[in-house]
């Protein structure tokens, strides 16, 4: 997707005061902890995982990825899963129960474009509802505040493309086999 240098946020010069705070608009447990059950029950929601129609194959062969198949996950299997993006997006203060956010979208897009992958339609019609993806406004507060420099408004941006149509996942370049 992209390559793009990983930095630190604080400024680190000099009589400068860094102020920390919890996560904003999350519940607060304690102190700095917030209520991360939502967010992660969201994760979970979206299945993390390599699925394939036939498991018993899956655990006996090698899936092979092209290396062009391959480079399409970068820029998202790097998400360190922080909320920094949702937390900081209007439409996920406002509709986060139902609306996953993009820090959850980013690992949807990542499941659903890795070639190795065959659920791809379960996925997408997981999100075909008025809150799922759609409630993103691209507004990229998302893209702006990842420390890691990624770009969750873009992955959602594609995902609401093959939702409507307008994008489709490319057959793989290499089909899984026995090696
Ligand atoms: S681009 Fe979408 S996910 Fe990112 S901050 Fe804007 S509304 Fe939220
Ligand atoms: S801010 Fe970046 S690293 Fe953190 S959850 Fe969002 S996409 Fe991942």
């Amino acid at each position: 997707m992209h390559k793009r240098t990983i930095f630190s946020k604080i400024d680190t010069r000099e009589g400068k005061n860094v102020k920390i705070y919890p996560l904003p608009h999350m519940y607060v447990v304690k102190d700095l902890v917030p209520d991360m059950n939502n967010f992660y029950k969201q994760y979970k929601s979206i299945q993390p995982w390599l699925q394939r129609k036939d498991d018993a194959h899956n655990q006996k062969s090698e899936l092979l990825q092209s290396v062009a198949d391959r480079e399409k996950l970068d820029g998202l299997y790097e998400c360190i899963l922080c909320a920094c993006c949702s937390t900081s997006c209007p439409s996920y203060w406002w509709n986060g129960d139902k609306y996953l956010g993009p820090a959850v979208l980013m690992q949807a897009y990542r499941w659903i474009i890795d070639s190795r992958d065959e659920a791809t339609e379960k996925r997408l019609d997981k999100m075909r509802d008025p809150f799922s993806a759609f409630r993103c406004h691209t507004i990229m507060n998302c893209t702006r505040t990842c420390p890691k420099s990624l770009n969750p408004g873009r992955a959602i941006a594609e995902i609401k493309k093959m939702l409507g149509g307008a994008a489709k996942k490319e057959e793989p370049h290499l089909k899984a086999g026995a090696v």
